[in-house]
């Protein structure tokens, strides 16, 4: 419906529903009315999960949208289809070591701290194009996007016009933005994913982030 609204294509937009903090149990039924792209922040909460309810479902992608750890970088590439939070160059060499030994390729993004907030992860909107082409260059990425979480309590506007127009610049084709608040907002600014997670599963406990 927001795309429609926003004179895109249904299916140039991928839901990914974020199920972190949610059991199995709470997951199965949303796989049983058809949704195929589930998300979660963490890697080991999505290891204890994801194995049992992808095994009825082989052509489920799981997509991780929390901050990476390189010590973790191993189980990532193992079990998620797709990296939305590739920031460092430790990051982008743990993954590229990887992909190297596993033989299985992720796709990637880059995560920009379009707010240049001092506690949230991703490199700064003016170290983007740098960092690209240093995961490129150096450690033989392939990036396919950018992903960004705007200020709780800004605008979210500037910020999706700011990540697509770092997209077009590097001409990559996938832009990760909006969320269960504002997710209409960014597909009307070009986010070829949203992330929507409570406006599905229903309210999370604040702690859980
Ligand atoms: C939790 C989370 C979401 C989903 O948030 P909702 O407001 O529940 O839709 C999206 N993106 C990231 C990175 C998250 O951590």
């Amino acid at each position: 419906m927001a795309a429609g609204e926003a004179g895109r294509r249904p299916e140039d937009v991928i839901l990914v529903a974020v199920s972190k903090t949610f059991a199995a149990d709470a997951i199965r039924p949303v796989i049983a009315a058809g949704q195929r792209v589930f998300g979660e922040n963490r890697v080991q909460e999505a290891r204890a999960k994801w194995p049992e309810l992808v095994a009825g479902t082989p052509d489920i992608a799981l997509h991780l949208i929390g901050p990476l750890q390189s010590n973790k970088a191993g189980d990532a590439v193992a079990l998620f289809d797709v990296i939305h939070s590739v920031d460092r160059d430790r990051i982008a060499g743990a993954i590229a070591d990887e992909i190297g030994k596993q033989g299985r390729r992720p796709k990637l993004l880059v995560q920009v701290n379009t707010g240049a907030e001092p506690q949230k992860a991703g490199v700064l909107p003016e170290e983007a194009d740098a960092f690209v082409a240093r995961c490129r260059e150096v450690h033989g990425l392939s990036i396919e996007g950018l992903m960004c979480i705007p200020p709780a309590g800004e605008n979210p506007g500037p910020h999706f016009a700011l990540l697509g127009e770092i997209r077009k610049r590097l001409g990559l084709p996938f832009l990760s933005m909006g969320m269960s608040g504002d997710f209409e907002k960014a597909v009307a600014f070009g986010a070829t994913h949203v992330r929507v997670g409570s406006a599905i599963f229903g309210h999370r406990p604040p702690a859980a982030g």
